[in-house]
């Protein structure tokens, strides 16, 4: 593999072409779209639109006349074929810590004498928090969290088990989650099942229809590029949606929100997993950022996902051999999503130094570099250059600098 292979590859690649939509600059190498994906072309114009016309003259006439109002199912309809949602099941609202206690509080009312919920270790920290917290709010003999390792949650499944809810691609190691069978057999002991699709959405296929998903949350601002802080998303299986009030029970989650009646009487909708008013600049950036999607085969984008992420493998085992590298993702494609993470024991200074020569990545302690690999900006030629200065670091010592050993508070 040469440089002008990889340029070879782009020539080729079918979304090569929406590169000229996002904003990045000339000489940065962006690996970290997994984490806050980049702005594109028309979203500044779009809000800026928004603030001029339609607060700035249309007022409070613009929740009807501007569609305001509708933005939580609006926008959770484009996000729902990218997560193989049919209509009506997905909303977006809120941040996805939030719908994740939605959620729990919702499943154990659906599940009377089950108290358990079942993760892992490994899963995003918020995860296991909002569920430690549900535990304080209702104490430990109604709701108790249960871990077990990755490859033991099917039979860690029980008749206690009210939930379980996984991360489907684990944020650290990309490591992916058989969606459908570990819902099949969720569901064999009666138990529920949230996906959390952080890093799934917008990054492999996802079929939560297909798998018989319960439930799924999910944020806007990785793989989707709504913006820093963008709202989140909640998935709601069609069959699961009167089942019970869920606690945040705000006045948009209401059947008829401008009855201003006394009383709390839920929407028979997805809707009834909404709560208050939304932060409506925010959505519309998330819904123009959004419209891309449209004119993309997640199929294609997966296809160049896993073939950057094995050129990116390839190349770093090959280059940087006895450097002190150890692949932390799995080496099949079919068990990792769009990232590759690398440990190394010299981690943090590393990527400190990488970062100053423009190739940006991140850190996740204990000694994991991690780099996500967005199709849709992404070139094979930013992979190769990606590698060429991570041997430049390495072979220079430039990481040995004082300035990159200091760890910063966000890593
Ligand atoms: C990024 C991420 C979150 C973020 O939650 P917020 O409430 O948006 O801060 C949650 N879960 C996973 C798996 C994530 O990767």
């Amino acid at each position: 593999m040469t440089r002008a292979d990889a340029q070879d590859l782009d020539a080729r690649d079918p979304l090569a072409p929406l590169r000229d939509e996002f904003i990045l600059e000339e000489g940065l190498i962006y690996l970290d779209g997994n984490s806050l994906g980049p702005l594109q072309k028309g979203v500044s114009e779009r809000v800026a639109q928004a603030i001029a016309q339609e607060w700035g003259r249309d007022l409070i006439s613009s929740w009807s006349k501007n569609g305001w109002f509708d933005l939580p199912r609006r926008i959770g309809e484009k996000i729902a074929p990218l997560v193989g949602a049919g209509p009506g099941q997905v909303v977006v609202a809120d941040g996805t810590s939030i719908n994740i206690f939605k959620v729990l509080a919702a499943a154990l009312g659906m599940q009377p004498g089950r108290t358990r919920i079942l993760s892992e270790p490994g899963n995003f920290p918020t995860d296991l928090y909002m569920v430690q917290g549900m535990t304080e709010l209702l104490g430990s003999e109604n709701c108790e969290l249960v871990l077990a390792e990755e490859d033991g949650i099917a039979e860690a499944i029980d008749d206690t088990t009210a939930l379980v809810i996984l991360t489907q691609v684990n944020f650290r190691s990309g490591r992916v989650h058989d969606m459908a069978a570990i819902t099949q057999a969720a569901h064999e002991k009666g138990a529920l099942v949230c996906w959390d699709l952080c890093h799934s959405t917008g990054a492999l296929p996802v079929d939560l229809d297909g798998c018989g998903a319960d439930f799924a949350v999910g944020c806007g601002y990785k793989y989707l590029n709504g913006g820093p802080g963008a709202p989140a998303y909640i998935y709601v299986a069609e069959r699961h949606q009167k089942s019970v009030i869920q606690p945040l029970s705000g006045w948009h989650g209401h059947a008829a929100p401008f009855d201003f009646d006394t009383e709390y009487r839920p929407a028979d909708t997805v809707n009834r997993y909404l709560c208050g008013t939304q932060p409506v600049l925010s959505m519309l950036a998330l819904e123009q950022s959004l419209e891309i999607w449209s004119r993309v085969d997640m199929a294609d984008v997966r296809k160049k996902s896993v073939a950057l992420c094995e050129m990116f493998i390839a190349l770093v085992e090959a280059r940087c051999a006895d450097m002190g590298f150890a692949l932390v993702s799995p080496r099949a494609s079919d068990q990792r999503g769009s990232q590759v993470a690398f440990a190394h024991e010299a981690g943090y200074a590393i990527m400190q130094a990488l970062i100053a020569a423009r190739v940006v990545g991140d850190f996740r302690a204990p000694d994991v570099m991690r780099f996500g690999f967005t199709p849709l900006y992404t070139r094979y030629v930013d992979v190769w250059d990606a590698v060429d200065r991570l041997v430049t670091v390495l072979e220079s010592k430039a990481y040995e600098n004082a300035d990159f050993q200091l760890r910063a508070a966000i890593t």
